[in-house]
Order: C-alpha cells, then structure tokens, then sequence
C-alpha cells in the first residue's frame, strides 16, 4: 500500500471511528470524510460526485451492473471472471472473441450488439493478465451504433495507475475500479453510473449511497481508496516512463538470456507495469515453484481443475498455443518496483528456466 493511504485510514480505526449513517457529530465527521472521498474519487475519475458509488470491491462492482440491468449480456472472452460469471449466471449472454492482442473483436462486437435485446455491454479497460490496453472509443463507437439502448460498461480496475480515465469516462455508462490495484487497500472499490443510468442495487438494506448499495461504509477503506487514486493520478505520467524502463529492461533480459520466450502483447499495446510471456517448453507451474522458493512473487493465470492444468482463458481467447500458454508467467511492476528487483527477478526466472530445462529442479 501506498504510505500516505496507510496513514489516512489511521484515524478512521480511532478517534473517529463512527457510523456515517448516525446522526450524532462523530457520525458527521465520518460522513464529511465520505463526502470528501467521493469529491476526490470523482475528480480523479473524470465523473459527478453523484455517480460514484462505493462497494465493497471490483468483483461487487461488476456483478451490480452485469446483474442489474436487464436484456441481453455481452462481453469480451478476455474479461475478468467478475465480468464472466455473472453472465453466465444470467444464462443470456454473448460472449465476443478477442484478436491476437486480447482486446474484442469489434465486428463480432457489432454482430452481437445487433439483436435488440441487448440490454448491457461490458468491455474491461486493461486487460488484467496480459496487460493490454482497448480502445474505448471504437468499443463505444460500435455500441452506440447498433446497441444504442445498452449500458455500456468497462471494467477499469486495472486502469488508473496506466491510464487517465478521465478520458474513459465520457465513452462509457458505468466504471469499476478496486482500491487494492493503485495502492490503496483490499476490500473496497468504485462503481461509477453516469446520470440516469438505472442499475438494480445487488445488496438493499439500509438505503445507504442512495440506495444503489447498502450496508455500513467502510469509512477507512474509502479515505484509503481515495487517498491512493489521487496520489496515483498525481504521479502517474512520471511512473509510467520510469516503470515502462523498468518493464523493458526485465523483459529484454528474459528475451535475451532464455531461448524461446515469446511476448504475449506488443509493448506498445499494453500498459507500463505488465511483463507477460510465454516461455516455450516449461511448465508454468513448476516454474512457480521455483521462483516462490527464491522469494520471486509471479503468477501463471492458469487454474489446475480436475488434475489438468488449464491455460488461461485469455490466452486460448486470443489463439495463443495451448502448449506455449502452458509456459505463461505474469510479472508485474508498480509504485514500490526498483531497478535491483528487476534485475534480481530477471536473474532468479532464468536460473529457474535452466533448471528445468536440463532435468535439475
Ligand atoms: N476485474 C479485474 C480486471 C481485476 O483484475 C480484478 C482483480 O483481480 C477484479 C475485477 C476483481 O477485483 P476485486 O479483487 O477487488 O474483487
């Protein structure tokens, strides 16, 4: 977590530790800090204060709009599982092949957009495991056009720390964010609904963010959240080059020192935090292993389900080798990475690759 949203959320444990729902002062003091969060969070999100609703995290986000509307559901194959189960779920859905970069195809997106039906269409910003970044405005130039009835919402929780989503916002109809992905804590996020966009309410109860979504603030959580997205926004165009060096300087090592390592999406097309290949003849899992032993955090996207390692959906929806998806490994970089970590990852993942390659684990 970012230092400063730490020491934000300190005083929301204490001496001001109220309901905001209350009508004694402690509980106005608490609701002024909501009032002020909201006011931050909007700013830096490019929306009204208004349409900025807290929820407990990116997954409730998503599931209030993929849930909330009525008609027809469509998605791209790439989105996260917050997206796609609860389409499943409804039973309606379309789900939208992606091209070779991850990001929707946009005349299977127009194809499926034509039945009137469709009442909701979800399209994430960033893609979380490969890191590449759509093109919200073809997406949303496609949407209005042939679905001009849908709620047209993109799943943004990997955007702000890579993306101004201010210029997001205007394209879409709802946003969902999640404060542990910019530094701020785990367990609270942001649905945007731009004005007059009606969405049912997932959780009723006690009425509370006018009623969209009830249930007592997690006042702390949300000084948190607002705290790292308006430090993150502040600092963001000098991280971005200073983690994009970095990114490449992990990667062109990984390409240089490993035979056979392929990169997923072009630089170019995706965000500065995000080192994703593939690695031809490795099992990801092994690797894993080994460079959890050597205090290397990865991960590999891929579920083990009923004893058969799976690649990630992501990857069989942009035609990535069953094999070769197989040898995934996600590095990812922020706000605390340094040019010693990279280096140390680098040397740790090619020692591990040789490892395995020559039978020595
Ligand atoms: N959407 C994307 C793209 C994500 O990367 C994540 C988190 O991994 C989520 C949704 C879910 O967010 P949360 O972990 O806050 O529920």
């Amino acid at each position: 977590m970012r230092e400063r949203a730490i020491a934000s959320m300190v005083p929301y444990f204490g001496e001001m530790y109220a309901n905001p729902s209350g009508s004694h002062r402690f509980a106005r003091a608490a609701r002024q800090a909501i009032d002020e969060a909201r006011d931050d969070v909007a700013d830096v999100l490019g929306v009204a204060p208004g349409s900025v609703i807290f929820t407990s995290c990116g997954t409730e986000a998503d599931n209030t709009v993929l849930a909330g509307v009525s008609g027809g559901a469509v998605c791209s194959a790439a989105e996260h599982h917050a997206v796609l189960h609860p389409i499943e779920h409804r039973g309606d859905g379309v789900v939208v092949g992606t091209d070779a970069f991850g990001r929707i195809d946009l005349d299977r997106l127009a194809d499926a957009c034509a039945d009137p039906s469709v009442g909701v269409v979800s399209v994430m910003t960033v893609n979380n495991e490969v890191g590449a970044i759509s093109d919200m405005a073809a997406v949303a130039a496609v949407v209005r056009e042939v679905a001009p009835q849908a709620v047209l919402h993109t799943d943004a929780v990997q955007a702000p720390c890579w993306v101004d989503v201010r210029d997001i916002a205007p394209l879409v109809d709802a946003m969902s964010f999640s404060a542990h992905k910019f530094g701020g804590p785990k367990g609270v996020g942001v649905l945007t609904l731009a004005p007059g966009v009606a969405v049912d309410p997932l959780i009723v109860g006690g009425g509370q963010e006018r009623e969209r979504r009830s249930g007592t603030h997690n006042v702390a959580g949300i000084v948190g959240l607002a705290t790292a997205l308006v430090e993150t926004d502040r600092d963001r165009d000098g991280e971005l080059q200073r983690i994009a060096a970095l990114r490449d300087r992990l990667v062109d090592a990984l390409v240089g020192s490993i035979d056979g390592v392929v990169e997923t999406v072009p630089r170019d097309h995706k965000v500065a935090g995000s080192a994703h290949v593939c690695i031809s003849g490795v099992e990801n899992e092994a690797l894993l292993f080994l460079l959890d032993e050597a205090d290397v955090c990865a991960s590999a996207a891929s579920a083990c389900a009923s004893g058969a390692m799976e690649p990630s959906h992501v990857l069989a929806a942009m035609g990535v080798d069953r094999e070769l998806a197989l040898g995934a490994l996600r590095l990812t970089l922020g706000h605390t990475t340094t040019e010693s970590d990279v280096d140390r990852a680098a040397d740790v993942v090619v020692d591990a690759v040789g490892r395995l390659r020559r039978g020595v684990s």
